[in-house]
């Protein structure tokens, strides 16, 4: 049986940072589950697709198919064969993404890909219902969280050094309206599986999370 780490948490706690590092050090792959959801969330903003119109969003779901390819431990994601990794990380798909996430045909199609990589692969996966639903058997579970003022703080400085311009109050807003919509879901939403070991890292730094996963995987690795 392969052996998974699901890591779950609120946007920007540093969940794929981390899992990146981890995923090195015991040479498993990583899956971003983020990174598939906002493929999609980016067919539908190219199709003019209104995230409220549910109907026009499930029948597009037919019409999508993502995969994941590695290339130098760099997760590649593409739709309908297309590398999208370039276009998915801007705010607006960011917004659609938590807007179309939430529905069943869309968690549907990629909650079955990702149960399908997990089984027969070594990998540690991140994203908000990885130990809640996706992969409830997984042998390490993390929830990874910040506080939204550390999570702010954090992608400011990430913005301001591709030189965005961005303002600290608007960017802890839209963390708070994401947190909200990720939790508050019906289906498959955001929260701690009874089983999984809490991390805050706000005043962690990455080596000290990323050592924190590697002991409970050395724990339950016997
Ligand atoms: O992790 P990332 O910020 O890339 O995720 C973008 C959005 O995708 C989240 O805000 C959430 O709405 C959705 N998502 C999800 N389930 C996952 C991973 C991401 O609903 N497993």
């Amino acid at each position: 049986m392969a052996f998974n780490i699901a890591i779950d948490g609120p946007a920007g706690a540093g969940k794929s940072t981390i899992a990146k590092k981890v995923a090195g050090a015991l040479s498993y792959i990583y899956v971003d589950t983020g990174a598939m959801y906002r493929a999609m969330a980016l067919y539908f903003l190219r199709e003019g697709i209104a995230p409220e119109d549910e109907a026009a969003i499930s029948e597009a779901c037919g019409k999508i198919t993502v995969t994941l390819s590695n290339e130098n431990g760099e997760q590649h994601v593409f739709l309908n064969g297309e590398d999208v990794n370039g276009q998915i990380r801007t705010e607006e798909v960011g917004s659609m993404t938590s807007k179309t996430s939430i529905y069943g045909k869309v968690r549907e199609k990629l909650t079955q890909l990702q149960r399908e990589m997990a089984r027969t692969t070594d990998l540690i996966m991140d994203g908000r219902d990885i130990g809640t639903c996706v992969l409830p058997n997984a042998q390490v579970k993390v929830y990874l969280t910040a506080s939204v003022k550390t999570r702010g703080e954090r992608r400011f400085l990430e913005l301001k050094e591709k030189g965005v311009e961005c303002s600290l109050e608007k960017i802890c807003e839209d963390i708070r309206k994401r947190d909200e919509r990720d939790m508050g879901r019906e289906i498959a939403p955001l929260r701690q599986a009874e089983d999984a070991v809490l991390i805050d890292s706000s005043f962690l730094s990455i080596e000290e999370v990323a050592d924190k996963i590697l002991a409970l995987v050395k724990e339950r690795n016997v």
